[in-house]
């Protein structure tokens, strides 16, 4: 089960709202077995044909496990393109979809199956 900070799914579900209808992607940090912190990657490209992150600017930090980005659609299910997106980095994928609130997020494991998460 995942740990989540509360906080950092409101500010989620707000930078969510905030970027529609374009995507938003980034990556999660954890803290102590608890994803606390959100960052986002210098060169990330956020448009309506998904979101593009350069791997090789990730800061070198073995406490980013993973990424969260956003579906202007109320479909959170992973697309092929986020499937191997999924299979290339990290543990768990969130994605949270419109209208982007806490129940509209869903984490998904690198092989692309439902994870259960925990809000602390
Ligand atoms: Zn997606």
């Amino acid at each position: 089960m995942l740990r989540i900070d509360r906080e950092l799914i409101e500010f989620i579900c707000q930078t969510a709202k905030n970027m529609h209808p374009d995507e938003f992607a980034s990556f999660l940090r954890e803290e102590k077995g608890v994803i606390k912190e959100i960052i986002f990657s210098p060169v990330a490209f956020f448009g309506k044909t998904g979101s593009i992150i350069d791997w090789n600017s990730l800061p070198l930090d073995r406490n980013i496990k993973g990424t969260v980005h956003s579906h202007p659609i109320p479909d959170s299910s992973p697309s092929k393109e986020d499937l191997y997106f999924f299979s290339k980095f990290g543990k768990y994928h969130g994605i949270i979809a419109f209208p982007y609130l806490p129940e509209t997020l869903v984490f998904y494991s690198s092989t692309g199956e439902i994870l259960r998460h925990e809000i602390i």
